[in-house]
């Protein structure tokens, strides 16, 4: 990052700390989480040991960091390398992004940016003015990305709560401050499970492996109509019924001809389902039980803005409620042929121009690689 850039954003992010310290807190527990820390332009420092907030406060003013993060687990010595923390248990944590979902309306949004010569343009094989092919992707999320994630956050709680049992107290949403949503359960019996049984969750929330065995056919391959799934029924047989039959009187009919085009197709067709009806959680964060996850309240230096808990998913809307920089004018060079919007005011396109915007929309654009402060 050059150096203008650095120095801004490392102002900006130290006032929104110094504005909003009673949005950062350390979570329960804090003596036994480990802490970590990037700086804009260097690498993670780990194995932090932090106990109260004027501890975290303290570590933010000093440190001007970038992305803070805090672990799942908890340990008898947060601080020591990991071989010797002594690991006690660890909230079980989701996460839902939208550029996992394939939406269509993601080429809309998305630009190029030339490694070699930095030039900004739409999708290429190759950049338009060095003909490098080392070339970075950037995407300005929509509120279509925003509504996709939703709608997976949303089934994947009806899991937990009707088919796992998790008490809806003990789970937390939260925007992670950049393109998708984190999904945290805390304090449940779940806790204590090891990477390997959480990889026998991930599979059953994102309907992975399933058999035809479960949903009507037998081991002796003649399949009695009743064992079919129905659509009242509770957990995924009810879910592959109304994936399966749409509606009631349909079922019978296809039944016959699930039957008539074997057991093969069948699995075929439950293995299609997984991208249909299953939960597009990362496997790779669930697992993971010694992972640091963003600190709430805190930013993300992908886009500035804040990862932030969602009191009510539905109607949270991350660009006016996230969005939490200041809006003191700032002038910048901008070449962004994405618009977007923050703070319900619209900006861009620009094609390489100079223009005054809130500091909230320069932090934006210039974490998102799309604009510079000019030299003085
Ligand atoms: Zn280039
Ligand atoms: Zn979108």
């Amino acid at each position: 990052m050059l150096e203008n850039d650095l120095k801004f954003l490392e102002e900006s992010f130290k006032q929104y700390y110094f504005d909003h310290f009673d949005l950062i807190h350390v979570p329960e527990r804090s003596q036994e989480r480990e802490y970590g820390y990037k700086k804009f332009n260097s690498g993670m420092i780990r194995h932090i040991s932090l106990k109260t907030d004027k501890d975290l406060h303290l570590m933010l003013m000093t440190n001007l960091p970038s992305d803070v993060f805090c672990s799942n687990g908890y340990y008898s010595f947060p601080n020591l390398p990991m071989a010797e923390k002594d690991w006690k248990e660890a909230d079980l944590i989701f996460d839902i992004d939208a550029k996992d979902l394939n939406l269509s309306c993601r080429k809309d949004h998305t630009c190029m940016k030339c490694s070699s010569c930095a030039e900004i343009s739409s999708i290429h094989d190759t950049c338009p003015k060095c003909k490098s092919n080392k070339l970075d992707l950037i995407s300005l999320p929509c509120q279509n990305c925003i509504s996709g994630v939703k709608k997976e956050i949303l089934n994947l709680m009806k899991i937990l709560t009707d088919d796992l049992q998790i008490d809806s107290e003990s789970i937390r949403t939260t925007f992670s401050g950049n393109e998708g949503f984190h999904v945290y359960v805390s304090n449940s019996s779940y806790n204590q499970l090891g990477s390997n049984e959480r990889r026998d969750l991930i599979d059953y929330i994102k309907f992975q492996s399933a058999i035809p065995e479960r949903f009507g056919f037998n081991k002796k391959n003649d399949p009695s109509r009743s064992s079919f799934p129905d659509l009242g029924d509770p957990g995924w047989s009810g879910r592959v019924a109304k994936e399966l039959f749409g509606s009631k009187s349909k079922r019978s009919k296809v039944i016959t001809k699930v039957i008539a085009d074997g057991k093969v197709a069948y699995q075929q067709k439950l293995e299609a389902m997984k991208d249909s009806i299953g939960v597009k959680i990362d496997s790779n964060v669930t697992s993971d039980i010694h992972r640091i996850f963003r600190l709430e309240g805190s930013l993300n230096s992908k886009s500035s803005l804040v990862k932030l808990v969602c009191e009510d998913i539905e109607k949270f809307n991350p660009y006016t409620e996230a969005c939490l920089i200041d809006d003191q004018p700032v002038e910048i060079s901008v070449n962004s042929p994405i618009k977007f919007r923050l703070k319900n005011t619209n900006f861009g396109p620009y094609s390489d121009e100079k223009i005054s915007v809130p500091k909230y929309a320069a932090a934006y654009m210039i974490c998102k690689g799309l604009a510079s402060i000019p030299n003085a």
